[in-house]
């Protein structure tokens, strides 16, 4: 798959990091922006939908039977068991759209990064860290209301994702919103500007510079 013109992105981060808003910011600011395309994979999983979720648009929301079923199949490019239940990506969709030159993002978990890693290794892997461990905090604790023992689960968890930081090319901290924005709008672009991307996109321009047209 190195020869597609689209570039694969992982963003991964513990809960409470910030990572969707990130992700949304980025796509509106370039949804309209046909010279530079680029799409959120939108998952397979077996958790039950959170208010507001729409089948087919924040996941694909499917039974554990049939998700089993799909792997069996071969449909997962990556899939992972992430707090109890199954989530993954389907493989054709990722390929098809990153023939048609468009970025995709996978919005996946450290298990499902090493998995795409070694299947693509120039995917480019992201990871978001929260600014403090107290604004972590904070943010795992959604309504104010959970009990110690919940805030404490949660932030196990969030320690065991950030653990895995260092198998990412990039790492960004969320302090300052618009900031991290930047830093990865700047990583994104980069990523696009890379050599063989470049050679792909103007091969014209280069055999016409090179005196090769
Ligand atoms: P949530 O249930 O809160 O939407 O997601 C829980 C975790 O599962 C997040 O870390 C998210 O990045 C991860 N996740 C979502 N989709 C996928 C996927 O397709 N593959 C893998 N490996 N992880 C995913």
């Amino acid at each position: 798959m190195s020869s597609l013109l689209g570039n694969l992105f992982i963003l991964a981060a513990p809960s409470g990091a910030g990572k969707s808003s990130l992700i949304k910011a980025l796509m509106e600011k370039y949804s309209g922006d046909t010279g530079h395309p680029m799409q959120v994979s939108v998952s397979h999983t077996t958790r039950d939908p959170r208010p507001g979720e729409v089948d087919g648009e924040h996941y694909h929301f499917v039974s554990r039977k049939q998700f089993e079923s799909l792997i069996e199949q071969g449909v997962f490019f990556e899939w992972a068991e992430v707090f109890g239940n199954y989530y993954g990506t389907s493989r054709v969709t990722i390929e098809n759209t990153l023939h048609r030159g468009i970025d995709v993002f996978l919005d996946i978990d450290w298990q499902g990064a090493r998995q795409v890693k070694k299947l693509m290794p120039d995917t480019c892997g992201i990871f978001i860290l929260p600014p403090s461990i107290d604004v972590l905090e904070q943010r795992l604790n959604h309504r104010g209301q959970d009990s110690e023992a919940v805030i404490a689960g949660r932030m196990k968890q969030a320690v065991d994702e950030m653990s895995h930081f260092n198998e990412f090319d990039y790492v960004i901290v969320n302090d300052h919103f618009t900031t991290a924005l930047h830093d990865l709008e700047a990583v994104v672009k980069a990523q696009r500007l890379r050599t063989g991307k470049q050679q792909m996109r103007y091969p014209k321009l280069l055999d016409e510079l090179l005196g090769m047209a």
